[in-house]
């Protein structure tokens, strides 16, 4: 499949990148390391008159510990980089394992925190080329004014599909977005909208410059378990992240988000509460396992069926929890 015609921008520092999004902003896509949006615009999902290469601005790269304030990600900061590094596997595990099971070696080199992070939303209707969604009348996602997953609805439910924002939601991450005049630093919960065709608070001359890791949260226990077709290299088609604090063998504060089963990765409610100040057992992480379940919403966006993968929500979320104690 061949690409539209495009004119690329190759800003080298942000203030350059920042110019050519005020300038270019609505007609404009950004390439970090462009595993998703290359794919996307061959399939002509996004036909942009330009295309902003941020690969070359230095600035926007690297882990960086903040004495006593936990630790910075540089939004270019590749997957690989994330997986392998030594600081982040001991403090922040949960975040190492989901960025590990992202597609595959060769991607994980490309692919970018905050690609992952940014990562449009998925649907079975959507992710084909252009002849097979005219084919079926398009939808609204794209094109079209009807939804193939809840027909007779206006609302798109396209699944939210990048590993580490669960992850990152169990950790309280924040992320920082740099406009032209303004530099917000927004609670990752907060950056979802929870609708699959306008799933992120980004204004087009906006860039997510950097990730923030709390310090109350490092050192937490972590585990990320994910459902897939293909080990090797798909997208999860449910996933679960779990992050655990425990003293003398009491828990004394955990968190469990999901992705790939709602528009926007969540946090699961309730965690906190039924496990604080006590010693995790079968049943109460089968108890979380059914929260869990009730917080996802598969639709059938995906190969695999919506009760399969809320199913699978429980399994992974109490077999998560188990491992989560026992390391
Ligand atoms: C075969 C295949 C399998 C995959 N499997 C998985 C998987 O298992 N799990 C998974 O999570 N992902 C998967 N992906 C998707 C992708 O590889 C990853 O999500 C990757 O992290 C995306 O990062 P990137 O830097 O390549 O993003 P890009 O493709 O460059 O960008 C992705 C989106 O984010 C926007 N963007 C990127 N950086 C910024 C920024 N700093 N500020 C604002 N907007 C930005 C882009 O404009 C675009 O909309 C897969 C992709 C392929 C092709
Ligand atoms: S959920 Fe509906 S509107 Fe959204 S991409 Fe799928 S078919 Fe299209």
């Amino acid at each position: 499949m061949s690409l539209p015609q495009f004119k690329l921008l190759r800003p080298r520092t942000l203030d350059e990148a920042l110019g050519f999004l005020t300038k270019h902003g609505s007609n404009l896509g950004i390439l970090a390391g462009g595993t998703d949006l290359i794919p996307s615009m061959q399939q002509k999902l996004f036909e942009p008159e330009c295309v902003l290469d941020i690969r070359r601005i230095a600035e926007l790269k690297g882990i960086r510990e903040r004495q006593g304030s936990g630790v910075e990600i540089g939004a270019l900061t590749t997957l690989t980089t994330i997986e392998q590094s030594v600081l982040l596997r001991r403090r922040y595990p949960v975040l190492t394992e989901a960025a590990a099971t992202v597609a595959s070696p060769i991607l994980r080199n490309m692919g970018t925190i905050g690609g992952n992070i940014c990562l449009d939303t998925r649907c079975l209707w959507y992710n084909q080329s252009l002849t097979w969604r005219k084919a079926c009348g398009f939808c609204i996602k794209k094109d079209g004014d009807l939804c193939h997953v809840a027909p007779g609805g206006t609302k798109c439910w396209a699944a939210f599909s990048g590993d580490t924002p669960p992850a990152l939601l169990c950790l309280n991450a924040e992320v920082e977005i740099v406009g032209p005049s303004v530099v917000r630093r927004v609670r990752l919960r907060e950056f979802y909208t929870g609708l699959g065709d306008a799933y992120r608070k980004l204004q087009p001359n906006e860039l997510l410059t950097r990730v923030f890791l709390p310090e109350a949260t490092a050192d937490y226990r972590g585990v990320y378990r994910k459902l897939r077709i293909r080990g090797s290299i798909d997208y999860p088609l449910a996933g679960v992240a779990v992050a655990l604090k425990r003293s003398n063998g009491h828990v004394t504060d955990a968190r469990v988000a999901l992705t790939a089963v709602n528009p926007a990765p969540t946090l699961v409610k309730g965690v906190t509460e039924t496990l604080t100040g006590k010693v995790l057992n079968e049943e109460l992480a089968e108890a979380v396992g059914n929260l869990a379940a009730k917080t996802a919403k598969p639709l059938t966006t995906s190969a695999l069926t919506p009760e399969y993968r809320r199913e699978m929500i429980r399994v992974f979320t109490k077999r998560a929890l188990l491992a989560a104690a026992s390391n």
